[in-house]
C-alpha cells in the first residue's frame, strides 16, 4: 500500500502537517502516520469540562515576524489579535515579565527606579531591549541591575526548567526573554501576534483536509519503518520505500539510539478546574523562585472566552524526559548545547546517507523552534522536494 503514496510524513504537528499540505498542493499523494490518537501534535487543544478551550500539551501562543508563515496559516483559520502578557511573582509582588521599567518601578520604588532607568537609557540609548547576559557583562550600575534581574527572574526559573545551573544553559535560551528598556509589557515583540479563533486543532483539521492527504493516527512508525544508513535505504513494512520520507519525531529513535539517547526536557502538566471566573491577573503567571512549578496558564485569557464562575488553569512542573516513565515521557524541549549538538550531528549524518529521508522540526532537527520557525522550515523543505 505504501507505494501508492508519493511521500510519507511521520508526525502530525506543525512540521509534518505543513510539509504534507504543501506537497499535497503540488499534486503528491501524502500519507501521514501519527503515533497519538489525534492530530495537531503538541498544539492539540480541546474543549474541557468547563467549556474552555484547553491546550493539552501546554500553552501555545502564536507570534511571528515571518509574513509568509502567517499568510500560509491564515488560509486555514481566522486569527484573532492577541497580545500575550506575563506577570512574574517576585518578592511577593506581581511584576511584568519580560522585566521592564514598570517591573523596576514596582520592585524598587520611584526614586531608585528612576536612577536605574536613567542608567539603562544612558548605556543603551534608543534600544528597545537587551539580554540579561548583556547586562551581566556591563560595568557598575548596569552589572548590578543585571545581577538583580538574573537572580529574581532567570536564575531559579532556569534551574527548575532545565534541571541544571543557568551557566550551563545555552545563552540563546535565556535570550528568548529580553529585558525591555521601556514600558512595553508584551511578552513578544513580533509584528504578528494572533491566536487561531477556533483553536489549533481546528486549524490542523482544515490544513489536512485535502484530497491528496491521508492521515492515520495510532500508528507507531517506529514499529514499521527501518532506516538503514549503510544501504542508504528505508523499508516500511516489507517494502523498500524510495520516495520522500519526512521524519518529524526524535532523530535518535529512528536509528535505534545507537549513539545513545538525545536528551530532551519534559514537563508534567497539571490541569485544575476552578469554580471562579478568574484565577489570576494575567494569561500566564511565572513563578521564578520558591515554587517547584515554573508557571501557571489560565486558558480563558488566551481564548477570549467569556464563561462565568469557572476557569481552567495549568501548572508546569519541569522534569527530565524519560520515554518509559509515567510522567515526563514527552520530549518537549531539545536541550541546546555543544555536546548534545555533537551527538545530534551523528544522527543527522546517518540520516544524510539516506537520500530520500528528511529530518524536519523541533524534535527531528533538535532545535528549539517556535511554532512559526517550525512552519517556516517545513515550507522550505516542501519547496525543495520536487
Ligand atoms: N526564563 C526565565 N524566567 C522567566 C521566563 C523565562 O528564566 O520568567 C528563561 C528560562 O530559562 C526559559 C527561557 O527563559 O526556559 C525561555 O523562556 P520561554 O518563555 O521562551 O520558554 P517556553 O515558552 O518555550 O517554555
Amino acid at each position: 500500500m505504501y507505494e501508492n503514496f508519493d511521500a510519507i510524513v511521520i508526525g502530525c504537528g506543525f512540521s509534518g502537517a505543513t510539509a504534507a499540505r504543501c506537497l499535497a498542493e503540488k499534486g503528491k499523494k501524502v500519507l501521514i502516520l501519527e503515533k497519538r490518537d489525534h492530530i495537531a501534535g503538541n498544539m492539540y487543544d480541546f474543549i474541557d469540562e468547563n467549556g474552555i478551550l484547553t491546550h493539552k500539551y501546554g500553552p501555545h501562543i502564536f507570534h511571528t515576524n515571518n509574513k509568509t508563515v502567517f499568510e500560509f496559516l491564515k488560509r486555514f483559520t481566522d486569527f484573532m489579535p492577541y497580545e500575550h502578557r506575563v506577570i512574574g511573582r517576585i518578592d511577593g509582588q506581581y511584576v511584568p515579565i519580560p522585566f521592564n521599567f514598570e517591573s523596576a518601578d514596582r520592585l524598587f520604588g520611584k526614586e531608585k527606579s528612576a536612577k536605574i532607568k536613567e542608567a539603562l537609557k544612558k548605556e543603551y540609548g534608543d534600544r528597545e531591549k537587551v539580554t540579561v547576559n548583556e547586562l551581566l557583562e556591563g560595568q557598575g550600575e548596569i552589572r548590578k541591575i543585571g545581577e538583580f534581574v538574573f537572580e529574581k527572574v532567570f536564575l531559579h526559573y532556569t534551574a527548575k526548567q532545565w534541571g541544571m545551573p543557568p551557566e550551563k544553559v545555552d545563552k540563546s535560551v535565556l535570550s528568548r526573554v529580553p529585558v525591555v528598556l521601556g514600558y512595553d509589557d508584551r511578552y513578544f515583540q513580533d509584528t504578528y501576534q494572533y491566536m487561531p479563533k477556533d483553536g489549533y486543532t481546528k486549524l490542523f483539521e482544515n490544513m489536512l483536509r485535502h484530497e491528496n492527504i491521508t492521515v492515520k493516527t495510532n500508528v507507531d512508525a517506529l514499529s514499521l519503518i527501518h532506516a538503514d544508513a549503510q544501504s542508504g535505504k528505508v523499508t516500511i513494512g516489507d517494502e523498500v520505500y524510495e520516495k520522500p520520507i519526512i521524519w518529524t519525531a526524535p532523530a535518535d529513535e529512528l536509528f535505534g539510539c545507537v549513539f545513545g539517547r538525545l536528551p530532551y526536557r519534559s514537563l508534567y502538566l497539571k490541569i485544575e478546574h476552578i469554580n471562579k471566573t478568574w484565577f489570576q491577573p494575567a494569561a500566564v503567571v511565572n513563578y521564578p523562585n520558591e515554587e517547584d512549578f515554573t508557571r501557571i496558564t489560565e486558558f480563558k485569557y488566551l481564548t477570549g472566552q467569556r464563561i462565568e464562575g469557572k476557569t481552567t488553569i495549568m501548572k508546569e512542573y519541569p522534569m527530565q524526559y524519560d520515554p518509559n516513565a509515567e510522567k515526563g515521557n514527552i520530549p518537549y524541549y531539545p536541550i541546546v548545547g555543544q555536546e548534545n549538538q555533537a551527538l545530534y550531528d551523528k544522527y543527522a549524518e546517518l540520516a544524510g546517507k539516506i537520500g530520500n529521508l528528511y529530518l524536519c522540526g523541533r524534535l527531528a532537527q533538535y532545535r528549539y523552534f517556535n511554532m512559526d520557525a517550525a512552519v517556516a522550515e517545513a515550507l522550505k523543505l516542501a519547496e525543495r522536494i520536487s
